[in-house]
Protein backbone atom coordinates (compact mmCIF):
# COMPACT_ATOMS: atom_id res chain seq x y z
CA UNK A 1 0.00 0.00 0.00
CA UNK A 2 1.57 3.45 -1.11
CA UNK A 3 0.13 6.43 0.36
CA UNK A 4 -0.20 9.72 -2.17
CA UNK A 5 1.03 12.95 -1.04
CA UNK A 6 -1.09 15.66 0.58
CA UNK A 7 -3.67 17.13 -1.61
CA UNK A 8 -3.60 18.34 -4.88
CA UNK A 9 0.14 17.85 -4.74
CA UNK A 10 1.75 16.65 -8.36
CA UNK A 11 4.40 14.46 -6.36
CA UNK A 12 6.76 15.73 -9.69
CA UNK A 13 6.21 18.87 -11.87
CA UNK A 14 4.49 17.70 -14.59
CA UNK A 15 7.12 18.07 -17.44
CA UNK A 16 5.08 19.81 -20.01
CA UNK A 17 3.26 21.95 -17.46
CA UNK A 18 4.10 25.54 -17.54
CA UNK A 19 6.25 27.35 -14.95
CA UNK A 20 4.04 28.12 -11.89
CA UNK A 21 2.81 32.07 -12.20
CA UNK A 22 0.45 31.63 -9.09
CA UNK A 23 0.97 29.36 -6.56
CA UNK A 24 -2.23 29.14 -4.44
CA UNK A 25 -2.02 25.67 -3.34
CA UNK A 26 -1.52 26.74 0.49
CA UNK A 27 0.25 29.82 2.15
CA UNK A 28 2.72 26.82 3.23
CA UNK A 29 4.51 27.44 -0.22
CA UNK A 30 5.50 31.03 0.96
CA UNK A 31 9.60 31.09 0.28
CA UNK A 32 12.02 33.14 2.74
CA UNK A 33 12.73 36.58 1.74
CA UNK A 34 15.98 37.57 0.98
CA UNK A 35 16.04 39.89 3.66
CA UNK A 36 14.30 37.01 5.91
CA UNK A 37 17.40 35.04 4.90
CA UNK A 38 20.28 37.77 5.56
CA UNK A 39 18.39 37.78 9.63
CA UNK A 40 18.63 33.95 9.75
CA UNK A 41 22.44 34.36 8.27
CA UNK A 42 23.41 36.67 10.95
CA UNK A 43 21.45 34.84 13.90
CA UNK A 44 23.16 34.22 17.36
CA UNK A 45 23.24 30.44 18.09
CA UNK A 46 23.92 28.22 20.86
CA UNK A 47 22.72 24.53 21.72
CA UNK A 48 18.89 24.96 21.95
CA UNK A 49 18.50 21.40 23.55
CA UNK A 50 21.00 23.06 26.64
CA UNK A 51 19.01 26.24 26.34
CA UNK A 52 22.06 28.00 25.17
CA UNK A 53 20.56 29.50 21.83
CA UNK A 54 20.06 33.58 22.93
CA UNK A 55 17.40 33.36 19.49
CA UNK A 56 15.20 31.07 20.49
CA UNK A 57 14.77 32.34 23.89
CA UNK A 58 14.35 35.96 22.23
CA UNK A 59 11.29 34.20 20.20
CA UNK A 60 9.87 32.56 22.69
CA UNK A 61 9.90 35.46 25.47
CA UNK A 62 8.58 37.71 22.61
CA UNK A 63 5.53 34.86 21.98
CA UNK A 64 4.71 34.14 25.72
CA UNK A 65 4.26 38.17 25.68
CA UNK A 66 2.20 38.41 22.09
CA UNK A 67 -0.09 35.36 23.34
CA UNK A 68 0.07 36.57 27.22
CA UNK A 69 1.23 33.04 28.12
CA UNK A 70 3.35 32.15 31.27
CA UNK A 71 6.25 30.50 28.62
CA UNK A 72 6.78 29.68 25.46
CA UNK A 73 8.74 26.52 23.45
CA UNK A 74 10.31 26.74 20.02
CA UNK A 75 9.52 23.50 17.68
CA UNK A 76 9.77 22.52 14.26
CA UNK A 77 6.63 22.50 13.00
CA UNK A 78 2.29 22.90 14.07
CA UNK A 79 2.04 19.50 13.84
CA UNK A 80 4.57 18.76 17.08
CA UNK A 81 3.30 21.68 18.49
CA UNK A 82 -0.37 20.15 18.65
CA UNK A 83 0.98 16.11 19.25
CA UNK A 84 2.95 17.42 22.45
CA UNK A 85 0.43 19.42 23.79
CA UNK A 86 -2.53 16.37 23.46
CA UNK A 87 0.90 14.57 24.95
CA UNK A 88 1.20 17.01 27.89
CA UNK A 89 -2.53 17.68 28.44
CA UNK A 90 -4.23 13.99 28.01
CA UNK A 91 -3.50 10.33 29.29
CA UNK A 92 -3.76 7.07 27.51
CA UNK A 93 -7.39 6.37 27.02
CA UNK A 94 -8.76 10.29 27.19
CA UNK A 95 -11.12 11.79 24.67
CA UNK A 96 -10.05 15.03 23.29
CA UNK A 97 -13.10 16.92 21.76
CA UNK A 98 -12.63 18.69 18.29
CA UNK A 99 -14.79 19.90 15.04
CA UNK A 100 -15.15 17.09 13.45
CA UNK A 101 -13.02 18.87 10.45
CA UNK A 102 -10.29 19.34 12.55
CA UNK A 103 -6.51 19.22 11.16
CA UNK A 104 -5.92 17.01 14.29
CA UNK A 105 -8.68 14.51 13.03
CA UNK A 106 -8.23 14.85 9.22
CA UNK A 107 -4.47 15.81 8.37
CA UNK A 108 -2.08 14.25 11.42
CA UNK A 109 -1.36 11.23 9.96
CA UNK A 110 -3.22 9.78 13.18
CA UNK A 111 -0.56 10.78 15.52
CA UNK A 112 -3.63 11.43 18.84
CA UNK A 113 -4.40 7.80 18.35
CA UNK A 114 -0.78 6.61 17.30
CA UNK A 115 1.00 9.03 19.63
CA UNK A 116 -0.97 9.92 22.98
CA UNK A 117 -3.27 6.92 22.41
CA UNK A 118 -6.60 9.67 22.91
CA UNK A 119 -9.56 9.06 20.69
CA UNK A 120 -10.87 12.53 19.58
CA UNK A 121 -14.65 13.38 19.17
CA UNK A 122 -15.54 15.72 16.01
CA UNK A 123 -18.43 17.71 16.80
CA UNK A 124 -20.59 19.22 14.07
CA UNK A 125 -21.19 22.89 13.47
CA UNK A 126 -21.60 25.33 10.48
CA UNK A 127 -17.74 25.93 9.00
CA UNK A 128 -15.47 24.78 10.92
CA UNK A 129 -16.65 25.78 14.04
CA UNK A 130 -19.35 24.37 17.55
CA UNK A 131 -21.38 26.16 19.77
CA UNK A 132 -21.47 25.39 23.39
CA UNK A 133 -24.66 24.21 23.27
CA UNK A 134 -22.96 21.67 21.05
CA UNK A 135 -20.17 20.99 23.51
CA UNK A 136 -22.40 20.66 26.19
CA UNK A 137 -24.26 18.26 24.72
CA UNK A 138 -21.08 16.01 24.11
CA UNK A 139 -19.88 15.41 27.74
CA UNK A 140 -19.77 12.66 29.23
CA UNK A 141 -20.59 11.24 32.39
CA UNK A 142 -17.65 10.85 34.54
CA UNK A 143 -18.09 6.88 34.96
CA UNK A 144 -15.48 4.45 34.32
CA UNK A 145 -16.65 2.88 31.07
CA UNK A 146 -16.56 6.34 29.40
CA UNK A 147 -13.05 7.83 28.26
CA UNK A 148 -12.21 10.73 30.58
CA UNK A 149 -12.36 14.01 28.84
CA UNK A 150 -9.79 16.36 29.59
CA UNK A 151 -9.34 18.52 26.52
CA UNK A 152 -11.32 20.42 23.49
CA UNK A 153 -9.12 21.83 21.04
CA UNK A 154 -10.42 24.58 19.09
CA UNK A 155 -8.73 25.65 15.32
CA UNK A 156 -8.14 29.37 14.82
CA UNK A 157 -8.69 30.14 12.28
CA UNK A 158 -10.52 27.12 10.95
CA UNK A 159 -8.75 25.84 8.06
CA UNK A 160 -11.41 22.98 6.49
CA UNK A 161 -14.16 25.55 7.97
CA UNK A 162 -13.30 28.18 5.37
CA UNK A 163 -10.45 29.93 7.58
CA UNK A 164 -13.36 31.31 9.53
CA UNK A 165 -12.49 33.28 12.66
CA UNK A 166 -13.83 32.04 15.81
CA UNK A 167 -15.58 35.09 17.32
CA UNK A 168 -14.27 35.88 21.14
CA UNK A 169 -17.84 35.84 22.15
CA UNK A 170 -18.46 32.08 21.23
CA UNK A 171 -14.59 31.53 22.18
CA UNK A 172 -15.05 32.53 25.86
CA UNK A 173 -17.99 30.43 26.18
CA UNK A 174 -16.74 27.46 24.83
CA UNK A 175 -13.73 27.99 26.98
CA UNK A 176 -16.12 28.59 30.25
CA UNK A 177 -17.87 25.69 29.51
CA UNK A 178 -14.96 23.40 29.13
CA UNK A 179 -13.01 24.33 32.28
CA UNK A 180 -16.45 23.80 34.08
CA UNK A 181 -16.39 20.81 32.71
CA UNK A 182 -12.91 20.29 33.97
CA UNK A 183 -11.12 19.90 30.65
CA UNK A 184 -8.55 21.89 29.27
CA UNK A 185 -8.47 23.77 26.04
CA UNK A 186 -5.70 24.09 23.50
CA UNK A 187 -5.96 26.54 20.67
CA UNK A 188 -4.50 24.92 17.52
CA UNK A 189 -3.05 28.32 16.06
CA UNK A 190 -1.64 27.70 12.74
CA UNK A 191 -3.33 31.26 11.15
CA UNK A 192 -4.01 32.81 14.92
CA UNK A 193 -2.07 35.98 13.30
CA UNK A 194 -4.63 36.09 10.64
CA UNK A 195 -7.50 35.84 12.94
CA UNK A 196 -6.12 38.48 14.82
CA UNK A 197 -5.48 41.15 11.82
CA UNK A 198 -8.85 40.55 10.39
CA UNK A 199 -10.66 40.36 14.14
CA UNK A 200 -8.81 44.00 15.16
CA UNK A 201 -8.68 41.88 18.40
CA UNK A 202 -5.36 41.07 20.09
CA UNK A 203 -3.24 37.52 20.20
CA UNK A 204 -3.94 37.61 23.76
CA UNK A 205 -7.26 38.81 23.77
CA UNK A 206 -7.93 35.37 21.35
CA UNK A 207 -5.97 33.00 22.91
CA UNK A 208 -6.95 34.12 26.63
CA UNK A 209 -9.44 31.68 27.61
CA UNK A 210 -6.83 28.75 26.23
CA UNK A 211 -4.95 26.77 28.57
CA UNK A 212 -2.28 26.42 25.26
CA UNK A 213 -1.75 27.58 22.29
CA UNK A 214 0.60 27.97 19.49
CA UNK A 215 1.36 29.83 16.43
CA UNK A 216 2.85 28.53 12.79
CA UNK A 217 5.69 30.65 11.25
CA UNK A 218 5.10 28.51 8.20
CA UNK A 219 1.75 29.78 6.94
CA UNK A 220 1.28 33.19 5.88
CA UNK A 221 4.81 34.77 7.73
CA UNK A 222 6.50 32.81 5.02
CA UNK A 223 9.24 31.34 7.67
CA UNK A 224 10.45 28.02 6.04
CA UNK A 225 9.75 26.42 9.40
CA UNK A 226 9.25 26.73 13.01
CA UNK A 227 6.06 27.02 15.37
CA UNK A 228 6.29 28.13 18.77
CA UNK A 229 3.63 26.42 21.68
CA UNK A 230 2.68 28.52 24.61
CA UNK A 231 0.96 28.12 27.90
CA UNK A 232 1.67 28.04 31.76
CA UNK A 233 5.97 27.64 32.84
CA UNK A 234 4.56 24.17 34.56
CA UNK A 235 3.01 22.88 31.03
CA UNK A 236 6.07 24.12 28.94
CA UNK A 237 8.67 22.42 31.44
CA UNK A 238 6.70 19.03 31.29
CA UNK A 239 6.01 19.55 27.60
CA UNK A 240 9.95 19.18 27.25
CA UNK A 241 9.86 15.71 28.02
CA UNK A 242 7.82 15.05 24.89
CA UNK A 243 9.96 17.38 22.80
CA UNK A 244 12.74 15.32 24.06
CA UNK A 245 11.27 11.89 23.33
CA UNK A 246 9.89 13.27 19.87
CA UNK A 247 13.39 14.34 18.64
CA UNK A 248 11.61 17.54 18.62
CA UNK A 249 14.97 19.11 20.48
CA UNK A 250 17.33 21.38 18.73
CA UNK A 251 20.50 22.50 18.64
CA UNK A 252 21.35 25.74 16.39
CA UNK A 253 17.80 26.64 16.10
CA UNK A 254 18.35 30.40 16.17
CA UNK A 255 19.01 29.83 12.82
CA UNK A 256 15.42 29.04 12.24
CA UNK A 257 14.38 31.51 14.94
CA UNK A 258 15.72 34.54 13.51
CA UNK A 259 13.35 33.81 10.19
CA UNK A 260 10.22 34.13 12.50
CA UNK A 261 11.36 36.57 14.54
CA UNK A 262 12.07 38.46 11.24
CA UNK A 263 8.05 37.48 10.52
CA UNK A 264 6.92 39.02 13.73
CA UNK A 265 8.73 42.34 12.96
CA UNK A 266 7.69 42.47 8.92
CA UNK A 267 5.02 39.77 8.27
CA UNK A 268 1.75 40.56 10.15
CA UNK A 269 0.21 43.81 9.21
CA UNK A 270 0.57 42.96 5.88
CA UNK A 271 -1.64 39.42 6.54
CA UNK A 272 -4.54 42.52 5.78
CA UNK A 273 -3.29 42.61 2.43
CA UNK A 274 -3.65 38.41 1.69
CA UNK A 275 -7.20 38.89 2.97
CA UNK A 276 -8.19 41.44 0.53
CA UNK A 277 -6.73 39.43 -2.37
CA UNK A 278 -8.85 36.95 -0.87
CA UNK A 279 -11.66 38.36 -0.98
CA UNK A 280 -11.08 40.00 -4.46
CA UNK A 281 -10.64 36.27 -5.47
CA UNK A 282 -13.79 35.63 -4.33
CA UNK A 283 -15.55 38.13 -6.20
CA UNK A 284 -14.11 36.65 -9.28
CA UNK A 285 -14.49 33.83 -8.57
CA UNK A 286 -18.25 34.05 -7.60
CA UNK A 287 -19.33 35.53 -11.02
CA UNK A 288 -18.23 32.43 -13.05
CA UNK A 289 -20.99 29.98 -14.07
CA UNK A 290 -21.85 27.51 -11.56
CA UNK A 291 -18.94 28.41 -9.23
CA UNK A 292 -20.06 28.82 -5.52
CA UNK A 293 -17.77 30.47 -2.97
CA UNK A 294 -17.90 30.53 0.57
CA UNK A 295 -17.28 33.99 1.77
CA UNK A 296 -13.69 33.93 2.56
CA UNK A 297 -12.97 35.55 6.43
CA UNK A 298 -8.87 35.62 6.15
CA UNK A 299 -6.76 33.93 3.27
CA UNK A 300 -8.84 30.79 2.66
CA UNK A 301 -10.87 30.95 -0.15
CA UNK A 302 -12.83 27.51 -0.55
CA UNK A 303 -15.47 26.66 -3.60
CA UNK A 304 -17.43 24.13 -4.89
CA UNK A 305 -17.15 23.32 -8.26
CA UNK A 306 -20.46 21.13 -8.83
CA UNK A 307 -22.41 23.47 -10.61
CA UNK A 308 -19.83 23.79 -13.08
CA UNK A 309 -19.85 20.30 -13.68
CA UNK A 310 -16.07 19.59 -13.16
CA UNK A 311 -14.67 18.18 -10.54
CA UNK A 312 -12.39 19.97 -8.03
CA UNK A 313 -9.16 17.93 -9.39
CA UNK A 314 -9.87 18.55 -13.15
CA UNK A 315 -10.26 21.52 -12.45
CA UNK A 316 -6.92 22.35 -10.74
CA UNK A 317 -5.38 20.22 -13.17
CA UNK A 318 -6.69 22.85 -16.19
CA UNK A 319 -5.65 26.05 -14.52
CA UNK A 320 -2.39 24.17 -13.59
CA UNK A 321 -1.62 24.25 -17.48
CA UNK A 322 -2.19 27.79 -17.49
CA UNK A 323 0.05 28.04 -14.65
CA UNK A 324 -1.98 28.28 -11.54
CA UNK A 325 -2.06 26.15 -8.50
CA UNK A 326 -5.02 25.79 -6.48
CA UNK A 327 -5.51 22.43 -3.88
CA UNK A 328 -8.92 20.39 -3.72
CA UNK A 329 -10.30 19.42 -0.19
CA UNK A 330 -12.49 17.12 -1.73
CA UNK A 331 -14.73 15.97 -5.19
CA UNK A 332 -16.38 19.06 -5.46
CA UNK A 333 -14.52 21.45 -3.49
CA UNK A 334 -11.43 23.59 -4.36
CA UNK A 335 -9.37 26.03 -2.03
CA UNK A 336 -7.08 28.72 -3.07
CA UNK A 337 -4.60 30.21 -0.29
CA UNK A 338 -3.49 34.01 -1.00
CA UNK A 339 -0.32 34.89 0.97
CA UNK A 340 2.79 37.37 0.52
CA UNK A 341 4.04 35.70 -2.83
CA UNK A 342 1.05 36.27 -4.31
CA UNK A 343 -0.33 39.48 -5.40
CA UNK A 344 -3.30 41.47 -7.13
CA UNK A 345 -2.28 40.66 -10.40
CA UNK A 346 -1.83 37.18 -9.52
CA UNK A 347 -5.00 37.20 -8.03
CA UNK A 348 -6.83 38.56 -11.84
CA UNK A 349 -4.81 35.98 -13.86
CA UNK A 350 -6.21 33.05 -11.72
CA UNK A 351 -9.67 34.01 -12.05
CA UNK A 352 -9.16 34.39 -15.79
CA UNK A 353 -7.34 30.70 -15.46
CA UNK A 354 -10.45 29.29 -13.99
CA UNK A 355 -12.69 30.87 -16.41
CA UNK A 356 -10.78 29.61 -19.25
CA UNK A 357 -11.05 26.29 -17.30
CA UNK A 358 -14.68 26.85 -17.28
CA UNK A 359 -14.97 27.63 -20.84
CA UNK A 360 -17.02 30.47 -20.15
C1 LIG B 1 -0.81 23.63 8.71
C2 LIG B 1 -1.68 23.33 9.88
C3 LIG B 1 -1.22 22.56 10.95
C4 LIG B 1 0.12 21.88 10.94
O1 LIG B 1 1.18 22.73 10.85
P1 LIG B 1 2.58 22.20 10.22
O2 LIG B 1 3.51 23.31 10.58
O3 LIG B 1 2.34 22.06 8.76
O4 LIG B 1 2.91 20.92 10.89
C5 LIG B 1 -2.05 22.38 12.02
N1 LIG B 1 -3.27 22.93 12.06
C6 LIG B 1 -3.76 23.67 11.06
C7 LIG B 1 -5.13 24.26 11.17
C8 LIG B 1 -2.99 23.89 9.93
O5 LIG B 1 -3.49 24.60 8.91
Amino acid sequence: MTYAAPLYAPTRPDARAPALRVNLYSDTQTRPSPAMKQAMLEAEVGDEQHGDDPTVHALCDRMAALLGKEAAMFLPSGTMCNEIAILTHCRRGDEVIAHETAHIIAAEGGAPGALAGVSVLGLPGARGQFDVDTLRAAFRERRRNCPPQTLVEIEQTANLGGGTVWPLDRLGAVCEAAHVGGMAVHMDGARLMNAVVAAGVTAAEMAAGCDTVWLDFTKGLGAPLGAVLCGSAAFIDAAWQWKQRLGGSLRQAGICAAACLYALDHNIDRLAEDHANAAALARGLAQLPGIVVEAPETNLVFFTTEGAGVTADELAARVRRQSVQISTMGRFRARACTHLDVDRDGIALAVAAVRDALGA
